[in-house]
């Protein structure tokens, strides 16, 4: 059977004379380049280079797997190195690794004009960077507050370690489909009254934010909306859509959080 596969890399941290080999290396065990319809796309670089590759195959998503290849930052999306190609190639032939399937988040944004779908892996994000914020939070179209403030993100559990945790979001383990809710900037005084801290709530729960959202920035991952007017309506859930992403056979999730955050202190 053909294996197809394609690359996403970071420019500042891969060489193209380092793609040329891998691909050579590739092509000798039977690998196929295809950047249309491949059936693995390896992405080399760090995290947000997983976040790229997954936008540029959004379309054909579940049909994909995302092997990653860590060029030196935190790698929460990779298990192997650029420099352990030999050993990815042999675990990949040999079946010798872990398949681990995680659904994205799917939000529906809705104006006057449109509705539109945007997936993510990490993180929506609604912010006003000039005035503030004000809109009604629902879960389940139960209202639960009038927030004020700079913004509200929905995390994933994926994306819980990345902005939710800058936020003071709990760091979710990958393999809980949950989603979180968390706060930038809450005013809370006489006026306004918000929940003041993250919230996590099942993966079945929809979440809506609405009202006046027409200056809001909307953002997804490293994505923004740019071409959307009279937003009235945000509504947060996970999605059927779903990465799957190879990981080592002995991938500890524990042991990836303790080198992202905790180790240097222990140096
Ligand atoms: P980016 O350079 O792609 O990512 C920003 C940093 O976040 C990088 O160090 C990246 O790691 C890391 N990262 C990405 N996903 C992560 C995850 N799930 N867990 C832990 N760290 C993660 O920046 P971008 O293009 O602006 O946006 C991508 C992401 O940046 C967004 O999804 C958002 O979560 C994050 N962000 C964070 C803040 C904040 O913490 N204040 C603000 C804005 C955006 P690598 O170096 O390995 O790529």
């Amino acid at each position: 059977m053909t294996l197809k596969y394609s690359i996403c890399f970071k420019k500042e941290a891969i060489t193209e004379m380092y793609i040329d080999s891998f691909k050579k290396r590739l092509s000798k065990d039977g690998f196929v380049y295809d950047e249309e319809n491949p059936d693995y796309v390896f992405f080399l670089g760090g995290d947000g280079t997983f976040l790229r590759s997954v936008h540029k195959y959004i379309d054909i998503v579940n049909r994909i797997k995302f092997v990653g290849l860590n060029a030196g930052t935190l790698g929460f999306f990779l298990d192997y190195s650029t420099r352990d190609i030999d050993n990815l190639i042999n675990d990949l032939l040999s079946g010798n690794v872990l398949e681990t399937t995680y659904p994205l988040l799917q939000a529906t944004v809705i104006s006057k004009k449109e509705t539109r779908q945007i997936y993510a892996v990490n993180e929506v994000r609604i912010e006003n960077p000039f005035k503030s914020l004000v809109c009604d939070v629902s879960i389940n179209e139960h209202k639960l507050e009038t927030f004020a403030g700079n913004g509200l993100i929905v995390a994933s559990s994926l994306g819980s370690s990345a902005y939710n945790k800058s936020l003071g979001g709990a760091v979710i383990e990958h393999n809980l489909p949950l989603l979180e809710i968390s706060e930038i900037a809450s005013i809370q005084n006489n006026a306004y009254r918000s929940l003041a801290s993250s919230l996590v709530v099942g993966g079945d729960r929809v979440i809506s934010f609405f009202g006046k959202l027409d200056e809001v920035v909307i953002g997804y991952d490293h994505e923004l909306i740019k071409d959307m007017r009279r937003v009235n309506e945000i509504k947060i859930t996970l999605s059927d859509k779903k990465i799957t992403l190879i990981r080592k056979v002995d991938h500890n999730y524990i042991d990836v959080l303790r080198k992202a955050f905790i180790i240097d202190k222990e140096l």
